[in-house]
């Protein structure tokens, strides 16, 4: 045995249990992302559209991420229908203001055009959400903004439903039943 050979073998050696131990781990994304009420202002059959928002908005926010199984496999043509309060406040009841539907893609990413969603009394401030993986159950949930003074006096809020933001950007993964 060459002293080259020698010193691979001892390197195998060594990274054998690290690699083993690795291994045994299986990857994983975490629990299914927790649900939430639907609230009473749910309206079915919303647009597809990945583009929320009206004329005249002065402001934008991109709402974006990926819908992953709990094993971190990207989950595509998951249903993400999203709806939420405008400036003032006030839901759209009649029409479809603010409410609209994508599908992942074969990364399982998706991604919409909003604004803000608007504070009204009782609430802090929140996006309504379904996820849906391909003819899975239903995942109805909210998501958060960190950081808002109302998250602690809501009863509703939770933290692990707080979206990563930055500037203008809010990030969520959701974890489905897949
Ligand atoms: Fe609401």
């Amino acid at each position: 045995m060459t002293s080259r050979m020698r010193r691979r073998l001892l390197a195998a050696t060594l990274a054998a249990p690290f690699a083993r131990r690795a291994s045994a781990q299986p990857l994983t994304c975490g629990t299914q992302t927790p649900r939430q009420t639907e609230g009473p202002f749910f309206t079915p059959d919303s647009p597809r559209r990945t583009s929320l928002v009206e004329k005249g908005a002065k402001e934008r926010f991109v709402l974006e991420g990926l819908v992953l199984t709990p094993q971190c496999r990207p989950v595509a043509n998951a249903l993400v229908d999203l709806w939420h309060a405008d400036e003032q406040g006030e839901y759209d009841n009649r029409g479809f203001r603010y409410r609209g539907h994508t599908f992942t893609d074969a990364e399982g990413r998706y991604r919409f055009e909003t604004i803000v969603a608007g504070l009204y009394p009782g609430r802090t401030r929140h996006y309504h959400v379904k996820v849906q993986a391909p003819k899975r159950r239903i995942l109805t949930t909210q998501l958060y903004f960190p950081g808002e003074p109302g998250n602690a006096r809501d009863g509703i809020h939770r933290p692990e439903l707080e979206m990563k933001v930055d500037k203008d950007t809010g990030r969520f993964d959701f974890v489905v039943d897949a």
